[in-house]
């Protein structure tokens, strides 16, 4: 790579926001309010901050605040705004996600997630430690982005000396403009190179057999230059890397090195940052990453972009009741993002592995905003927590639809969250103080009354802070399933995050106890630095931490306070199927209970979706502890769970009318 020659200097002067710096300054001073277009690579993310910054927005005590939708571009970005402005990470400039905290007393320019954001407002509507708000990455429209629009256009109005920036890689200009009180856009010139774009002729089989082919085809016929995949995944890439280093293997020292980096967000970020590291002279470098590299963070070199067309998002299952992870067609304006990629060095090539014709006709336009898809009991609740009790009156840029407003409320108050009038209850209060989904705030806080709060702590910890604490490398997985065995726990896999917790607090927390049995002891430690914080949160409530000792059968029943919708039956012919819809759901192997005949009622924390759905942590239950946990959705033990319609005519139709203000 011939910029890593260049000083920092060279290289911040070098990008196209450095010419607008002048005129970026000069706006920020005239206007309270305005939003910034610009290229993906323009230096939005990394250079406005700094600007702000050095023109004196982060002397008082006063931040700049930016935020990422993003956990992994948080931390990435916010580390090399460090390396540039030449301070340790956590010092002038650190970052925030939730339960890692990164910053000091001397920070001045703040990276976090919008999440956080969120939880702050909560907090502060003020926002009083801000000199500066840059909500970034405005296109890409989640909820919490969305929601913050809203929130800090009144916040504004109590804070004239608060500026709020608006940044975005695309934008609909006009909606934008209109919601944002008609202000200024300053717009970033692009530069950009041509790209090529290449569409398959049929319609692909297999789109992740056919993004391989062309990686290996490019590797071998095409000029130097990077190559960036998307896929879907996490699974998807990791078998991909594997793949690709196989077939490199196959062809020997003959051919020209093919350095092979996955990206997503669960990889650590040691790792991450490699992909930033330019590939040695004669070498390519292959970039296998999520969306996140569509718009939120930046690989230099890269002239060869492959696109299948497909992104992992979460949307509202109607058949399940709930939220899950879904592979979808990306959109029209995605599909364009990921092609510019490839033209930022020089003239790249795109080849989109789906047809022209797909491409006109099946993919929209632009990509539905998050609030429209997604559950939103968690924003409801966070709303009603700072007082918000108009939700159809509040200006969101696009309003959610009805029926998800319904679902939402009828799921905060079969959780005890909201009164017959829609009021938050003490319950709601104290959940919404939980940086987490609703229902395992409710498990926590419901632990506190029968007693096992200890236990629960543990439990809500392991299950927030990492995707999993157990190691399973490809070589040694029955050794590793093996000493997995040994942590399985008769009534499901909760007790056995339990019993692992347990195990390496009585092993002194001692990695070598964690290489015998296959743990990550850095998961644990992380499990132990979240379940410190969420100590502190009771302590705030005053909600005792008290252990039920071996009667665990409590434990079981506070998890039923949370996930009672999650609840399913045996089907006398195969699998189970949910109480609330009838869905068929399936036992995931890597289940405590898998294989086991006794379970006839389960809870699960959630579904993962591969040939079927699976039930992913299950815990057998009483069907009587649903009935106890949620008398308002089971009436009789064992039977389906739903709100009564009588319930819903007295009640949620009611509320959802009041806030239409047609009662
Ligand atoms: P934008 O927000 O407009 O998409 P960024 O500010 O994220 O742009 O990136 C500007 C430039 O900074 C990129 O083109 C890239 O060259 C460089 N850059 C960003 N992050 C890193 C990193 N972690 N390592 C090296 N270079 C980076
Ligand atoms: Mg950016």
């Amino acid at each position: 790579g011939k910029r890593s020659n260049l000083s920092i200097k060279e290289q911040r002067e070098g990008l196209p926001a450095f010419k607008m710096r002048r005129q970026f300054l000069e706006a920020v001073r005239q206007y309270q309010l305005m939003i910034v277009v610009g290229d993906t690579g323009s230096g939005k993310t990394t250079q406005l901050t700094q600007y702000l910054a050095e023109d004196g927005y982060g002397n008082n005590g006063l931040m700049i605040g930016c935020t990422q939708p993003r956990r992994v571009a948080a931390m990435s970005v916010a580390q090399r705004v460090s390396d540039e402005v030449g301070c340790r990470l956590g010092e002038e400039v650190g970052y925030t996600i939730r339960f890692e905290d990164k910053t000091s007393d001397r920070t001045r320019i703040k990276y976090m997630t919008d999440g956080i954001m969120q939880r702050e407002i909560l907090l502060d509507p003020e926002m009083s430690k801000y000199s500066v708000i840059m909500l970034d990455e405005a296109h890409e429209r989640t909820i919490a982005t969305d929601v913050l629009f809203g929130l800090l256009k009144k916040t504004l109005k109590r804070r004239p000396d608060m500026k709020l920036i608006i940044t975005s890689a695309t934008l609909d200009a006009e909606k934008f403009s209109s919601y944002f009180l008609e202000c200024p856009i300053l717009t970033i010139p692009g530069r950009t190179f041509p790209v090529e774009i290449m569409y398959s002729r049929e319609p692909e089989s297999d789109y992740l057999d056919s993004a391989l082919t062309t990686v290996m085809q490019i590797h071998l016929t095409e000029p130097a230059g990077d190559i960036l995949l998307f896929l879907t995944g996490k699974e998807e890439i990791d078998t991909s890397c594997e793949i690709l280093f196989e077939r490199m293997k196959a062809l020997g020292p003959a051919v020209p090195e093919l350095v092979i980096l996955p990206i997503y967000g669960a990889l650590p970020s040691e790792i991450a940052s490699r992909i930033f590291e330019p590939a040695a002279e004669g070498s390519r470098k292959v970039v296998i990453a999520t969306n996140i590299a569509e718009t939120s963070i930046t690989i230099d070199g890269i002239f060869f972009v492959i696109d299948p067309g497909f992104v992992k998002q979460t949307a509202y299952d109607a058949k399940l009741g709930m939220d899950r992870l879904q592979v979808t067609p990306i959109s029209q304006a995605q599909a364009k993002q990921r092609a510019g990629r490839a033209g930022r060095t020089g003239p790249g090539k795109c080849f989109r592995l789906y047809t022209e014709g797909a491409f006109e006709n099946e993919m929209l336009p632009t990509t539905i905003p998050e609030i429209q898809r997604q559950n939103l009991a968690n924003t409801i609740l966070m709303l009603k927590a700072m007082g918000i009790n108009d939700l159809l009156g509040f200006d969101f840029m696009d309003p959610p639809p009805t029926n998800t407003m319904l679902t939402a409320l009828e799921e905060l108050y079969a959780l005890g969250a909201l009164d017959d009038e829609g009021l938050l209850t003490r319950m709601g209060r104290r959940m919404a103080d939980f940086p987490m989904e609703p229902s395992l705030a409710k498990a926590l806080i419901t632990s506190v009354e029968l007693g096992c709060s200890e236990e629960m702590l543990s439990i809500v910890a392991m299950i927030s802070a990492v995707q999993t604490v157990f190691h399973r490398p490809k070589e040694k997985q029955s050794q590793a399933d093996q000493k997995k065995l040994r942590f399985h726990d008769p009534a499901g896999d909760h007790l056995t995050l339990l019993n692992v917790w347990q195990g390496w607090i009585n092993a002194g927390k001692q990695e070598s106890w964690c290489f015998e049995n296959f743990i990550q002891p850095r998961s644990l430690r992380r499990v132990e630095d979240v379940r410190n914080q969420l100590v502190q949160i009771l302590d705030r409530h005053r909600l005792r931490i008290i252990s039920c000792g071996r009667e665990s059968l409590r434990v079981r029943q506070a998890l039923c306070a949370g996930f009672f919708r999650n609840s399913a039956r045996k089907d006398p012919q195969e699998g189970y199927k949910t109480l609330v819809e009838g869905t068929p759901v399936y036992m995931h192997p890597s289940s405590a209970l898998f294989g086991k005949a006794a379970a006839e009622h389960v809870i699960y924390h959630s579904l993962v979706e591969t040939t079927r759905e699976y039930m992913h942590n299950v815990t057998a239950i009483e069907p009587k502890w649903l009935v106890e946990a949620a008398p308002t959705f089971f009436r009789v033990a064992g039977t389906e769970g739903r709100l009564s319609k009588r319930k819903r005519e007295e009640v949620i139709k009611p509320l959802h009318n009041r806030f239409a203000g047609e009662d």
